[in-house]
């Protein structure tokens, strides 16, 4: 495919510009090779970017918009995404080496996402509630103010756009940090966005280091709302600095997501989700299908059959169509997993697929790794415990409906689950006792833009999409109108009345 990358700048309120920050590599690790080298953001680009945006929000060019005007940005950008999704695709799998079917299906779900939130803003209403006397009662809704968004590499333009819509189409302006491997499709999208003809300074990009550039977003005064996606310590982290500002933050962690197959399931139907669930983006998904619990009656043949599939998923470098499993998204990330992969050793685990690099002399040069399974841990493990973010899948058998709800729930993560069984009101109950901000019955990582979507415990706090997606970025306020015309009694006044 013939692209090319744009020049090194980053994007502050409307000015491309070099940033004073360390410069940022992105790397094609499936090759190991450069991408390009971005010059990073600083602290006081970010202090920058939100002086402007403080302003572009508060002018009454954007706060004077109505609904249908400020919708129509959002329309705009979603066309011009749907112009570029091509290049879009490109730069995103030479940023993260996903293959150009996932990022080909990204671009067009953060098209979909401005979509929705233009939809959502211009057909939401304000309320007129009950009133208990005699004056009108309203529930209406106004801006924060300038949003931090903070994102992670693994699917970088449907984080963003999760964020970076709804937080516009409520009448805020935003200042968005891509995780510092994945820049470069963020920056795409602030292209797009600025040939939309918004005006300058309600939209930055500030590629740059978390330690830096995230935690100067955080901390900044004038940032009214945070919304993060990333590892749970950094959600910890970014929440503590809220808390000291007493401002709202929305945490979209990590995650360890049982999948349950009961005896009655249909086999066949829940193999192949099981290893899209588990294998497909390599691993490197919050949701990921991490822990199978097979039900014991049929533990030994369906975990034969799953590894007999699981042995034929094809791995491959990512602009290759037939490939399923790509590289992981860096060298330093491949090691980390496996150092899993060694510790379920450790831990006295059976590596039975997979279990390191692929032979194939072809992929010698990328970050790949096999697609694995492990046998004979407990759910006590650190291998059944941690978020591992790679292809690599832990099987442990159940007896029963409440032995598995136990060992599911036995988890700090709370963000999925995915249930197996021709037994609707099983699947039913099992979903309704399981800890998790979503279930798939014979399904798994199934996603509307329209459903909400969020985690519990250490997956996070708050939830994204769905309807209600687009308050979570508004203050709320009510207002109470007398009808009455009459002194209210307690006053005694005018004296005599
Ligand atoms: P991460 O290390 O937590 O980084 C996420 C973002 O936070 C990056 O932009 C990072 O910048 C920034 N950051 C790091 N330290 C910071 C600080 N002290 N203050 C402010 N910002 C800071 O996570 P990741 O490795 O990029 O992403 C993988 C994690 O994301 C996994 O745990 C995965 O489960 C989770 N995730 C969750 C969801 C969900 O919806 N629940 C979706 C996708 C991913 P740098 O890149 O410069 O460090």
């Amino acid at each position: 495919m013939s692209q090319e990358f744009r020049d090194d700048r980053i994007f502050v309120a409307g000015e491309w510009r070099k940033g004073g920050g360390a410069p940022i590599r992105s790397v094609f690790a499936a090759e190991g090779v450069e991408n390009t080298v971005l010059s990073g953001a600083s602290a006081a680009d970010a202090d920058a970017a939100i002086e402007r945006a403080r302003a572009a929000q508060a002018d009454p060019a954007w706060q004077g918009l109505k609904p249908h005007e400020r919708a129509s940005y959002l329309y705009r950008i979603s066309e011009g995404i749907s112009a570029n999704i091509e290049r879009i695709a490109w730069i995103q799998s030479r940023d993260t080496s996903k293959t150009l079917a996932e990022t080909r299906a990204l671009a067009a779900s953060a098209a979909g996402t401005f979509r929705y939130f233009a939809a959502v803003l211009e057909t939401s209403d304000d309320l007129l509630t009950v009133p208990r006397g005699d004056y009108l009662t309203a529930s209406v809704h106004e801006p924060l103010g300038v949003v931090a968004a903070i994102t992670p590499w693994n699917s970088p333009i449907a984080s963003d756009a999760q964020k970076v819509a709804p937080a516009l189409a409520a009448g805020n302006a935003v200042v968005l940090k891509p995780a510092s491997w994945s820049p470069l499709v963020s920056l795409e999208l602030a292209h797009i966005i600025e040939e939309t003809g918004l005006p300058p300074g309600l939209f930055s990009v500030l590629p740059g280091s978390g330690r830096e550039v995230g935690d100067r977003l955080v901390r900044h005064p004038d940032i009214a709302r945070v919304s993060f996606t990333g590892g749970t310590e950094t959600g910890r982290a970014l929440a503590r600095a809220a808390a000291d500002k007493l401002i709202p933050v929305s945490l979209e962690l990590g995650g360890k997501s049982p999948t349950i197959v009961f005896d009655d399931c249909d086999e066949d139907l829940a193999i192949a989700g099981i290893l899209f669930g588990i294998f497909s983006s390599s691993g490197q998904s919050c949701i990921a299908g991490s822990r199978l619990f097979v039900q014991d009656s049929i533990y030994d043949r369906f975990v034969a059959r799953l590894v007999e599939a699981t042995r034929a998923l094809v791995v491959g470098h990512p602009f290759d169509p037939r490939t399923q499993v790509s590289s992981l998204i860096h060298a330093d990330h491949r090691a980390s997993v496996a150092g899993y992969v060694a510790l379920a050793r450790e831990e006295g685990g059976e590596v039975l697929a997979g279990g390191g690099a692929p032979d194939a002399p072809d992929l010698a040069g990328g970050a790949y790794f096999e697609p694995t399974i492990i046998a004979g841990l407990d759910n006590s493990a650190r291998t059944c415990r941690e978020e591992i973010f790679g292809p690599v899948l832990v099987v442990m058998p159940f007896s029963g409906v409440e032995d598995v709800v136990a060992q599911a729930n036995d988890n700090d993560y709370g963000l999925a689950c995915g249930i197996w069984s021709r037994d609707q009101r099983k699947c039913w109950q099992v979903g309704r006792a399981i800890r998790a901000g979503t279930v798939w019955i014979n399904t798994y990582k199934q996603f509307s833009i329209s459903t909400p979507f969020g985690g519990d415990g250490a997956s996070g706090i708050g939830r994204e999409k769905g309807r209600a997606g687009l308050r979570a970025y508004q203050r709320q306020k009510s207002v109470y109108t007398d009808l009455s015309g009459q002194p209210h009694p307690w006053a005694r006044w005018p004296a005599g009345a």
